[in-house]
C-alpha cells in the first residue's frame, strides 16, 4: 500500500499572500471587524476560522451596517472590478488590496488592449470572481469563452484579444485558443494561466495514472479544486473529493492499495495533513506488510509517548553528563511528568484550538477519558517519586507541576491583554523549554542533595536549547494553522525569515558552549558528543520545508528523534570512554 501526496498541494502563492495579509491586520485590530469582500478563499472550514477572528465576508458591499467601526475591508486575490472598487471607496472604510500580482497582470493586459479597442474574450468559467472582476476591466468590451462551442457563436470581430482566468484547466484552453485562431487567425494571445496552476494540474494527471485512487481535498465552491478533481477522473480512476477528512469514504479506499492526494489552490496545510493522516492510518490498519515498528513509532508520537521517551533520555544524558549514577527513578519522573503536562495542556486547552489541525486532533477526540486519566495517574506518580526522594525533590516538582498546570490558567481579570501565561507572546517555547531543562537536569541532582554546579548550567542549556530550537521548528510547521486561530507562536510574532535567523544563532551557540565546555567549566568529554543532536536537529531545519510529502506526524516525529540521539551519544559515550572522558 501507498499514499502519495502531490507536492504542489495547498495554498499557492496568491493566496497565501492574502490570508497573510488579513491575519497581519487581525493581530493589531483590537475590538474592529475585518471584512473580506467575498470569502477570502474557497475553503469553508477557514472561512468560519476566520469569522471567529472578526475576519466576516460579505458578498454585497450594502450588507456592511452603515457608520460600521471596521479595521477595514480585504479584495481577495481574485481581484474585483473597478466598479466595485468605485463602490468600496464610496464606504469610506480603509481598503486593503491582496490581488495576486498575476491577476493584476492580466487585469493591466485587458486595460492597454480594451483602451485601444480591441475585443477582450477571457477564457474562464461565467460567474467566477476572478471573471466577473476581469469583465469589468473590458468595459463592455469583453466576452467570456467556457467552451469551444462559445467561440463558434461569436460575432465577426475586428480586432481580438485574448487571456484566460488564471486557474483556468490547460487542456480546455488549448482547445479554446486552437478555435478562436481558427476564426481569427490575426488575435493576439496571452497565456495567463497561472504557473502554480499548470504544475498543479500537470501532477494530478500523472498521479492519477500512477494510482488506483485519486482523493482531491478542498472547498466544493473552488473551480481550481473541482477542476483537479476532473483531471483525476480522467484516465477512469476512481476519485474522492472531500472537504475534510470527516468526509474520506473509508470502506471504498480501502479497495485501493495506492491512493494519490492532491488540493485545490486555497485548501490549508492542516486540512490536507488531517486527511493524509487518516488516509496513511486507515492504510496501515488493513496492510499487514506496513512495517509494524513503523506503525508503533506513529503511535508513540501521536500520543505523546515518544516525547516522555525523549526526556527520559536527556534526563539519564544529564545524569551521565554532571558524573552522577543514572538512576532510572529520574528517568521515569523526567518521562511521566512531559507526559503529563503534554497531555493534560492539550486537553485544557483544546477547546480554544490548541489541537486544531493537528495530527493529534482526531486521537484527542476519541481517547479524552483514556488520555485524562493517564494523564493524572502520571503526573500522581511523579509526585509521588518526589515524596520518596525527600523534601527539596518533592518541592521542586510540586512547583513544576503547578508551572505546567497554571500555564493555561485565566489568572487576570477578563479584558486584560494576557489572562494566562499561555497568551504571552512565545511563552510556550520558552515554558517547555524551562520545565524540561529543570526536570532532566536540575531534579537528580536536588534530589540526590548534590550541589548544583557549571556542569549543570551546561546540562540546562544544552537541553534548554535543544528542546526550545525543536519547538519552535514544529511551530514552524504548523504556522498556517497557528495564525488561523491565532496563536501568537514565535514563527508568527517574527516571520519565517527571522525565525530561522534565531535558530542558526541557538544551534550555533550550542555548538560553541558544548566545545568550549570541558576546557572552560571542566565538564567531561560527553559534551562533543552532544554535538551531534544538535547537528541534526539543525540538518532537520535545512530541511524541513523540503519534504512536502511527509506528513505532519512524521516531521513531528523526525524533529523529536534529537532527544533519543542525545541519549544514544551519552550513552555510547559512556560505554566508549566508561564515564571518564577522552
Ligand atoms: Fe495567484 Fe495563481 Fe494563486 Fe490565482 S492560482 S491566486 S494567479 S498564484
Amino acid at each position: 500500500m501507498s499514499v502519495k501526496l502531490a507536492e504542489t498541494a495547498g495554498f499557492c502563492m496568491g493566496v497565501k499572500r492574502a490570508v497573510d495579509m488579513v491575519l497581519e491586520l487581525a493581530q493589531h485590530k483590537g475590538q474592529e471587524t475585518i471584512y473580506t469582500y467575498g470569502p477570502l478563499i474557497h475553503n469553508p472550514q477557514t472561512v468560519e476560522l476566520l469569522r471567529k477572528r472578526g475576519i466576516v465576508p460579505v458578498t454585497d458591499i450594502e450588507e456592511i451596517p452603515a457608520g460600521t467601526k471596521a479595521a477595514g475591508i480585504i479584495i481577495r486575490a481574485h481581484g474585483i472590478s473597478p466598479q466595485e472598487r468605485k463602490l468600496l471607496l464610496g464606504k469610506n472604510l480603509k481598503i486593503i488590496d491582496a490581488t495576486c500580482p498575476k491577476v493584476g497582470r492580466v487585469q493591466a493586459i485587458i486595460k492597454k488592449h480594451a483602451a485601444r479597442d480591441f475585443s477582450i474574450l477571457i477564457i474562464g468559467d461565467a460567474g467566477h470572481p476572478e471573471v466577473n472582476g476581469l469583465l469589468g476591466y473590458t468595459f463592455g468590451k469583453g466576452l467570456l469563452l467556457a467552451a469551444v462551442e462559445d467561440v463558434h457563436r461569436l460575432p465577426p470581430l475586428d480586432k481580438v484579444c485574448v487571456v484566460a482566468q488564471t486557474t483556468q484547466s490547460v487542456d480546455e484552453y488549448h482547445r479554446i485558443v486552437a478555435a478562436v485562431r481558427a476564426r481569427f487567425p490575426d488575435a493576439i494571445i496571452f497565456d495567463t494561466i497561472c504557473d502554480s496552476t499548470e504544475r498543479r494540474q500537470s501532477e494530478v494527471k500523472s498521479l492519477a495514472e500512477e494510482m488506483d485512487a485519486m482523493i482531491i481535498v478542498g472547498g466544493r465552491n473552488s473551480a481550481n479544486t473541482q477542476r483537479l478533481a476532473d483531471l483525476a477522473a480522467l484516465p477512469g480512476t476512481p476519485t474522492f473529493h472531500v472537504e475534510t477528512a470527516e468526509e474520506l469514504p473509508v470502506e471504498q479506499l480501502a479497495a485501493h492499495e495506492k491512493i494519490g492526494i492532491s488540493a485545490g489552490a486555497s485548501t490549508p496545510n492542516w486540512i490536507i495533513d488531517r486527511v493524509v493522516d487518516t488516509v496513511t492510518t486507515r492504510q496501515a490498519d488493513k496492510s499487514r506488510q506496513v512495517n509494524s515498528i513503523f506503525r508503533f513509532w506513529v503511535w508513540s508520537v501521536r500520543t505523546d509517548l515518544y516525547s516522555a521517551l525523549g526526556a527520559g533520555c536527556l534526563a539519564s544524558t544529564a545524569m551521565l553528563f554532571q558524573e552522577m549514577t543514572v538512576r532510572f527513578l529520574y528517568i521515569a519522573v523526567a518521562s511521566l511528568y512531559v507526559y503529563a503536562m503534554h497531555t493534560l495542556n492539550r486537553f485544557i486547552n483544546r477547546k480554544t484550538g490548541s489541537i486544531i489541525g493537528s495530527f493529534r486532533e482526531e486521537s484527542y477526540r476519541r481517547h479524552e477519558g483514556q488520555y485524562l486519566s493517564t494523564s493524572v495517574l502520571a503526573l500522581v506518580f511523579s509526585l509521588g517519586v518526589g515524596i520518596l526522594s525527600g523534601r527539596a525533590a518533592f518541592l521542586f516538582l510540586l512547583a513544576m507541576s503547578t508551572l505546567g498546570i497554571l500555564y493555561n490558567a485565566q489568572l487576570a481579570p477578563s479584558g486584560w491583554p494576557f489572562r494566562s501565561i499561555r497568551d504571552l507572546p512565545g511563552s510556550k517555547n520558552i515554558t517547555v523549554a524551562f520545565a524540561w531543562a529543570a526536570i532532566a537536569a536540575v531534579l537528580p541532582p536536588v534530589a540526590e542533595k548534590m550541589p548544583l554546579t557549571e556542569t549543570t548550567a551546561v546540562s540546562f542549556a544544552f537541553i534548554f536549547g535543544i528542546v526550545f530550537v525543536r519547538s519552535v521548528l514544529s511551530d514552524l510547521l504548523g504556522v498556517q494553522s497557528d495564525k488561523l486561530v491565532g496563536k501568537e507562536t514565535i514563527p508568527v510574532l517574527i516571520g519565517n525569515d527571522r525565525t530561522q535567523q534565531l535558530l542558526n544563532t541557538i544551534s550555533l551557540t550550542l555548538v560553541v558552549m558544548l566545545a568550549a565546555a570541558t576546557t572552560l567549566v571542566r565538564t567531561v568529554s560527553l559534551s562533543y558528543f552532544l554535538i551531534i543532536p544538535v547537528i541534526y536537529i539543525w540538518i532537520c531545519f535545512r530541511l524541513y520545508d523540503r519534504k512536502p510529502g511527509l506528513i505532519g506526524v512524521v516531521k513531528e516525529g523526525v524533529l523529536e528523534t534529537a532527544y533519543i540521539i542525545a541519549g544514544l551519544s551519552a550513552w555510547a559515550w559512556y560505554l566508549i570512554f566508561g564515564g571518564k572522558g577522552l
